[in-house]
């Protein structure tokens, strides 16, 4: 198999062939088995050629034109370049392009508008919050006082009628809404004017969304939100990174010290190079075709799946992303997973509303910027029915794995 596009690693071979070993093995990983990952995504080559290059070695702090540090000229170019094009992408008034994560957004966005102790509703954990929206283990959970709000246990819906009640009682300080696993678009509108109830900020973690946004395949936070966080990684197939987008200048100043110097250090320079690539690719009209394919994908292989047996929270998806309960097929979520990755299909577990146990969470952003279509959906449906049932022999399911990635290499030579 030629991996030379994505990976060029005749220098990393001859001088430290232990790891070029590794990286190649991952490589090879990634581009034999099924990414289903909802989180997931192939970067392009020239987002990675970005992120390989020299900007790694420059020292940034600060913001283009206020810097710490000398020698940021050309850098100050390439970060401006990738606020830019990132406002225009979103229809932003302000976006900071520093955050080194989803949850450095997310952090620097409550540094920037609370203060420890402060109330702060957010989806519970246990309906599809992330680790930032309140969890005990994270720094959410320890400096703010977290009300969770659920999801319907038989619609599998965001209770609109709870997250009102919430807020009139808690009178919350934000308000978050956002998701790890929701296959639903949000109602922004309703969440604004549960803000606007209340004299609450808005916080839209649109994590996972924002690729289909930058693609017109979801609605965009940003007329709503005083403050979306995002990450650059997920449907949007950029550099591992966050990013945080405000609709009016208002907060730009408080969001820009949050990030620095209030939670991060200096800017990593070559990732903010690779978002700008990203950005740039996400403007195109190729990527709005991307982002409704992952969608189509996401609605076919969801309904076949249903037809398969499993239980499909919210009767469907809105995004790229699915949950599943694969108990009617036998096996719960946590060993429906280990007996998929042993066939080579790779996906998540994930809460379920309607009980305690574990259901599976897949997502088609990987899979379609490979190219696959209709026809390996419904492969990849039968697939993972005919592992969970039995029907199918694991060593067999690889060996068809195998044969259907063969066909879309992620980066053909
Ligand atoms: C992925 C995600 C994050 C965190 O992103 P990291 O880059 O992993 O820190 C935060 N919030 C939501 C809703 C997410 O889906």
């Amino acid at each position: 198999m030629s991996v030379t596009s994505a990976l060029p690693t005749d220098v990393l071979r001859q001088q430290d062939p232990e790891l070029a070993e590794i990286l190649l093995g991952e490589l090879r990983r990634q581009s034999t088995s099924l990414q289903l990952i909802a989180a997931e995504n192939f970067t392009s080559p020239a987002v990675l050629a970005a992120l390989g290059s020299p900007l790694a070695n420059k020292y940034a702090e600060g913001y283009p034109g206020a810097r710490h540090h000398g020698g940021c000229e050309l850098v100050d170019v390439a970060e401006r370049l990738a606020v830019e094009r990132a406002k225009a992408l979103f229809g932003a008034a302000h976006a900071n392009v520093q955050a080194h994560s989803g949850s450095s957004a997310v952090l620097a966005a409550y540094a920037a508008l609370l203060r420890p102790g402060d109330t702060v509703l957010a989806l519970g954990l246990h309906s599809g919050g992330h680790l930032t929206h309140g969890s005990p283990a994270n720094f959410s959970g320890r400096w703010f006082d977290f009300v969770g709000y659920g999801v319907d246990a038989e619609t599998g819906l965001i209770d609109h009628d709870q997250v009102r009640h919430l807020a009139r009682n808690h009178r919350p300080k934000a308000i978050v809404c956002g998701s790890i696993a929701y296959p639903r678009h949000i109602d922004y509108a309703f969440f604004r004017e549960v803000a606007d109830e209340v004299g609450a900020y808005l916080i839209a973690d649109a994590a996972h969304p924002i690729g289909l946004v930058a693609g017109g395949a979801a609605p965009n936070p940003v007329p709503y939100a005083d403050v979306v966080c995002a990450t650059t990684h997920k449907v949007l197939r950029g550099p591992r990174g966050g990013m945080i987008l405000c609709g009016t200048p208002e907060l730009a100043e408080r969001i820009d010290r949050a990030v620095f110097p209030f939670t991060q250090g200096g800017a990593q320079m070559h990732t903010i190079a690779a978002k700008a690539v990203a950005f740039g690719e996400a403007a195109g009209p190729a990527f709005a075709a991307y982002v409704h394919r992952v969608v189509a994908n996401a609605r076919t292989l969801a309904a076949l799946l249903e037809a398969e047996g499993f239980t499909v929270t919210t009767g469907g998806t809105d995004t790229h992303l699915i949950t599943v309960d694969p108990a009617p097929l036998g096996v719960d979520g946590r060993s429906a997973r280990g007996r998929l990755a042993a066939a080579g299909i790779v996906l998540d577990c994930c809460v379920l509303p309607h009980d305690d146990g574990r259901g599976l969470r897949l997502g088609t952003a990987a899979v379609t910027t490979q190219g696959m279509g209709e026809p390996e959906m419904a492969r990849i449906a039968a697939l993972m029915a005919g592992v969970l049932r039995g029907t199918v022999e694991p060593a067999r399911a690889r060996e068809e794995v195998r044969e259907l990635t063969g066909d879309f290499p992620p980066y053909p030579a």
